[in-house]
C-alpha cells in the first residue's frame, strides 16, 4: 500500500502548441519565428521548441545565449536568436553553437567585438521601434551600422537580421504600428545605404501576426500565440496547459466556519471543504475575486477564504472528495475547467503572468 499521491502539477500539452503554430502560420507568408523565452512563458522551453519546429517553425528566439545553449543540448539544429542577454552576449558560445544575437547598442556591439570567437558570430541589428526599451535609439543608427559593417567586412561578425519590437499592437489597431512599420523602414534603408544586402527584417510578435500584416516584413516571432494567448484578444488560441493538484484533505464543516488566515470568509451553510496543497509560492495570485473556482469531477467549486503560501481551500458543497482526487485549477479551455484566462480575470491581470508565474516546485509534465 502507498500512500503517494499526484503532486501538483503543469503539464504541456504539445498538440494545441502545434495548432497555434498553424494558425498563426495561416495569417502570413513570412517565417515563423517561435519565442520560447522564460521556459517557454513556464511551458519548458525544449518540449515547446520540438512541438513548434515539427509544426513549421522555422526560427526560436529566446532572451539569453545560455538558455539557446540549453536548446541545442536538447538536441534542436534550428536557427536561434537571442536578445537582450543579461549576462551580456557570450560571443565564444554564440559562435560554438551557432546562436544568433541581437545588438541593440553600439555599446553592446563594442563589447561583443572586444571577444574571441571561433567563428564570426551571426548579428542582428536591434533598433528601437518606437519604445524606449531595448533596440538603438534612431540617433545611434548610423555609428551602429557603420561600426557592425566594418566588423562584418572585417569577418569578426556576420550581420544577418534587422530586428524592431512593436509597441502597441497589442490594440489590434494597425494604425497604432504605423509609426514603428515607418521605423523599421528607414532602418531598413540605413542599412542598404551601408552596403548591406538584404537583411532579414523582423518585428511582428504574436499580435502584429494576427492583426497586422503590414508588420510581417520577413519573419514573426510569436511566443505567447503559442501557448494560446493572443495579447489583442482577437483571435481565440488553444491553452497548451494544464494545472493540477491533488485534494490533501476534506471535511464536512458547520454553518459559520471560519476558513484560513483571519477568517476572510465564514460559511453561510453546512458544507464541505477541500485543502489543494498549491499557494502563492506555486504562482497562485493571492489578490482573486470572489468568483475564482477549480474543477473537480467535472463540477466547479469556488475558492473561500485567503490563498496561503502553500494551499487554498474550496467549497465543494454537499460533495466530499477523497484523498488525492484531482482538482484542475486551470486546463486548455474546452472544459468545466477554468482557463489561464479566467486567472486573468479573476486576479486582474493578464495570462502571461499567470503561465510565467508558476512555480519551481510544481512538477513538469509532458502530455
Ligand atoms: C517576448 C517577445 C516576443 C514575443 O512576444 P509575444 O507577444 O509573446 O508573442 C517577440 N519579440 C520580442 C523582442 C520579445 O521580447
Amino acid at each position: 500500500m502507498t500512500a503517494a499521491l499526484t503532486p501538483p502539477t503543469l503539464q504541456t500539452l504539445p498538440d494545441p502548441i502545434a495548432a497555434n503554430v498553424v494558425r498563426a502560420r495561416s495569417r502570413t507568408r513570412a517565417r515563423l519565428m517561435a519565442v520560447v523565452k522564460a521556459d517557454a512563458y513556464g511551458h519548458g522551453a525544449a518540449p515547446v521548441a520540438r512541438a513548434a519546429v515539427a509544426a513549421g517553425a522555422s526560427w526560436l528566439g529566446t532572451t539569453d545565449v545560455g538558455d539557446a545553449v540549453a536548446i541545442r543540448a536538447a538536441g534542436l539544429r534550428t536557427p536561434i536568436l537571442t536578445w537582450l542577454n543579461p549576462s551580456g552576449i557570450d560571443a565564444e558560445a554564440s559562435a560554438a553553437h551557432a546562436i544568433d544575437v541581437a545588438v541593440g547598442s553600439v555599446d553592446e556591439l563594442e563589447t561583443l567585438l572586444l571577444q574571441r570567437a571561433p567563428a564570426a558570430v551571426r548579428v542582428h541589428l536591434h533598433v528601437d521601434a518606437g519604445m524606449a526599451r531595448e533596440g538603438c535609439p534612431e540617433r545611434e543608427w548610423e555609428t551602429l551600422i557603420a561600426r557592425a559593417r566594418a566588423a562584418h567586412v572585417d569577418g569578426r561578425i556576420e550581420v544577418r537580421g534587422l530586428m524592431g519590437h512593436l509597441p502597441s499592437a497589442d490594440r489590434g489597431d494597425p494604425a497604432a504600428n504605423a509609426p514603428a512599420v515607418e521605423r523599421m523602414r528607414r532602418a531598413r534603408a540605413a542599412v542598404v545605404r551601408a552596403g548591406f544586402g538584404p537583411l532579414l527584417a523582423h518585428l511582428a510578435a504574436t499580435s502584429g501576426t494576427l492583426t497586422d500584416p503590414a508588420t510581417h516584413l520577413d519573419m514573426v516571432r510569436v511566443g505567447a500565440g503559442l501557448v494560446g494567448i493572443d495579447p489583442s484578444g482577437r483571435t481565440a488560441l488553444t491553452g497548451a496547459s494544464r494545472l493540477t493538484a491533488p485534494v490533501v484533505h476534506s471535511r464536512a464543516v458547520a454553518v459559520g466556519t471560519a476558513i484560513g488566515y483571519d477568517g476572510s470568509h465564514v460559511t453561510t451553510a453546512e458544507t464541505h471543504l477541500s485543502v489543494l496543497p498549491l499557494g502563492y509560492a506555486d504562482g497562485i495570485p493571492r489578490e482573486i475575486s470572489r468568483d475564482a473556482f477549480v474543477e473537480i469531477e467535472g463540477l466547479t467549486h469556488r475558492i473561500v477564504g485567503r490563498v496561503s503560501m502553500d494551499q487554498i481551500v474550496v467549497d465543494t458543497g454537499p460533495r466530499r472528495y477523497a484523498r488525492g482526487t484531482t482538482a484542475t485549477v486551470f486546463g486548455p479551455g474546452g472544459t468545466t475547467a477554468p482557463t489561464i484566462h479566467d486567472w486573468a480575470r479573476w486576479s486582474g491581470s493578464i495570462a502571461h503572468t499567470i503561465v510565467t508565474g508558476i512555480g519551481a516546485r510544481v512538477r513538469r509534465s509532458i502530455a
